[in-house]
């Protein structure tokens, strides 16, 4: 029998077998029930979250924002931009979780999605040709095709510390921060990780609290936001040529309103080069990653002189030479820009502050968790809250918390143990009628969220209406396609700069994990060129019936 989620609004009328059931009402998710719903498919989205934000509701901790300015982080479709004005260049999560729930009330999404639900079965009957989902309450969805939008960071990665249940203090997870907020004035507060996410809290901690301690396992090689406020008047300035800039994105390198510069940096003279990175320095942003020059990923020499700069650029503002030295040694850990770097605001200019301290982990790591604080081998480190700033089972693991069941029984856990194998990052061989959003061997990792939902939901879109057209009722990749296709990430992957770096770009944060590039690092134009050619081959990786 089907019933409708208990969480499900009261309006909404229960529809025995849905054309679509779509996993997670992030971006991705949104863009597709309101697109499908348009093109009179019903459909209906389970969202684990309480309410509008995706992953923007689970990470609220202090200081949490995005790297993207609001004008490129919103949808292009619907004239939606020409309304919401942000508050700030660089929203933080509450500013995002209010242009989400923005275009939720606009386009009417609410009464379709049902919140507080957790997918956690999903099984493939062959006879029907649908999928049976089932939540964490026993109640189940039957559906022509799923879409699985669950994000790249659905399953927060937690660390393996001994005596972490006997901390007498609070300890969080940046990913599942009490929705309440937590109160960090005057506490001991020791932050474990220096990704984007901790050097965000960091920025926050330090504003209040009795004493701060980074454990720093890998510098970031953060850079700087330029963040401002935003008056209703700074917002028509910057969407007088939106719709330019849109067109921009959806094929730049990651979905930006910026490319790279058609220009090597190791054809410059260190001046004229100098020059160049000082301009972009004032600008800041992300222009300084992924509108760098285009060696900057490519060429050891050229990535060598970005990571000089920025360095002396951190100790210019760090005064504790010892400090500066931890954030921003002398020999990079990694080459720039293989590595997620982060946007700061004023990360570096506290650990001037007396109270904010780094700790290199790798000379000093964590011994033990104590009733009162974290033990490293420099000592203890009293603590009244930690925060667990340590990432997530990135790409993969939010699909693969739901047992899904395809084709004769399989197991998509037990097919993507050992390596993941998609077409296009969308589907999956032995599991027909499911597509992945924003998922492994997609883009995601290194593609704007709204650019990659609207993009890729296109040609989802287009993809369903082709079977509706032709009366098709079951679709499935080969497994020559998929096999092709992570053949092809390893390709690129092993001829780039990014194994240089442990990352989660590739397995290599979570232990055990097997190291496999999980995000397509060849730039949009290129994922969609390919898929494109495939399209006019008549779908050529695909079997239909
Ligand atoms: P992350 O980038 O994976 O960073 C996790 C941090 O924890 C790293 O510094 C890592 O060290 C450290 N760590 C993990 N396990 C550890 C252990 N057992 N012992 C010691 N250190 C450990 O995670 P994140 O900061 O949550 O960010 C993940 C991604 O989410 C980002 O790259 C970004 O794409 C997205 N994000 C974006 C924003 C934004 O737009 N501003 C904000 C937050 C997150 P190692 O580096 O040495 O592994």
């Amino acid at each position: 029998m089907t019933t409708t989620s208990t969480a499900a609004p009261t309006d909404t009328v229960a529809t025995d077998t849905l054309d679509i059931l779509v996993i997670g009402g992030g971006f991705s998710g949104l863009y597709a029930l309101d697109q499908f719903r348009d093109r009179g498919y019903s459909v209906k989205v389970w969202d684990a979250a309480g309410d509008f934000g995706g992953i923007w509701w689970w990470n609220c901790y202090p200081g949490a924002r995005t790297d993207s300015t609001g004008q490129v982080y919103q949808f292009s479709h619907k004239d939606l931009w020409k309304e919401y004005n942000f508050t700030e260049l660089f929203p933080g999560h509450e500013g995002v979780r209010d242009y989400i729930s923005f275009v939720g009330e606009k386009l009417d999404l609410r009464k379709d999605i049902s919140f507080n639900t957790t997918a956690t079965e999903a099984a493939w009957d062959e006879a029907s040709k649908t999928w049976t989902v089932t939540d964490s309450e026993g109640n189940t969805q039957r559906a022509k095709n799923v879409i699985v939008a669950t994000g790249f960071g659905a399953k927060p990665l937690y660390p393996d510390l001994p005596g972490l249940d006997t901390f007498a203090g609070e300890v969080y997870h940046t990913a599942r921060w009490p929705q309440e907020g937590v109160d960090m004035t005057g506490k001991k507060v020791v932050v474990l990780g220096t990704g984007s996410s901790g050097i965000q809290v960091v920025q926050e901690a330090a504003k209040v609290a009795k004493e701060v301690t980074v454990l720093q396992r890998t510098p970031n090689l953060a850079l700087p936001m330029r963040q401002r406020q935003l008056t209703p008047h700074d917002n028509d300035e910057l969407r007088h040529d939106l719709p330019e800039r849109f067109k921009i994105r959806s094929r730049a390198f990651a979905g930006f309103d910026f490319d790279f510069v058609p220009m090597n940096a190791v054809d410059l003279s260190e001046h004229e080069r100098e020059l160049m990175y000082e301009r972009m320095w004032e600008a800041g942003g992300f222009e300084l990653w992924l509108g760098n020059f285009q060696d900057i990923l490519l060429d050891d020499a050229a990535n060598r002189t970005f990571y000089d700069f920025w360095r002396s650029k951190v100790h210019e503002r760090v005064s504790d030479p010892v400090k500066a030295e931890i954030l921003a040694p002398k020999e990079p850990p990694h080459p720039f820009g293989v590595k997620r770097p982060s946007l700061e605001q004023d990360y570096f200019d506290v650990f001037n502050q007396d109270n904010v301290n780094v700790v290199d982990y790798n000379k000093h790591p964590i011994i033990e968790v104590t009733p009162e604080g974290i033990r490293t081998t420099a000592g203890l480190h009293e603590a009244d809250l930690f925060v667990l700033a340590t990432g997530f089972d990135s790409n993969r693991g939010g699909i693969m918390a739901i047992d899904i069941t395809g084709v004769d029984g399989a197991k998509l856990e037990e097919k993507w143990e050992h390596r993941v194998h998609t077409n296009f990052g969308l589907t999956s061989n032995g599991f027909p009628n499911m597509i992945f959003l924003y998922g492994p061997q997609s883009p995601a990792g290194f593609c704007n969220g709204p650019t990659s939902a609207e993009e890729q939901g296109k040609i989802v879109v287009d993809f369903l209406e082709h079977l509706k057209e032709h009366g098709y009722t079951r679709f499935e990749n080969t497994r020559e396609s998929e096999v092709a296709w992570t053949d092809h990430l390893d390709e690129i992957f092993e001829a780039s700069m990014f194994p240089k770096a442990k990352s989660w770009y590739w397995g290599a944060n979570v232990p055990g994990k097997p190291r496999q590039m999980l995000n397509y690092c060849g730039g949009l134009g290129s994922y969609f060129g390919q898929w494109d050619a495939d399209k006019d081959a008549g779908y050529r990786n695909y079997q239909f019936s």
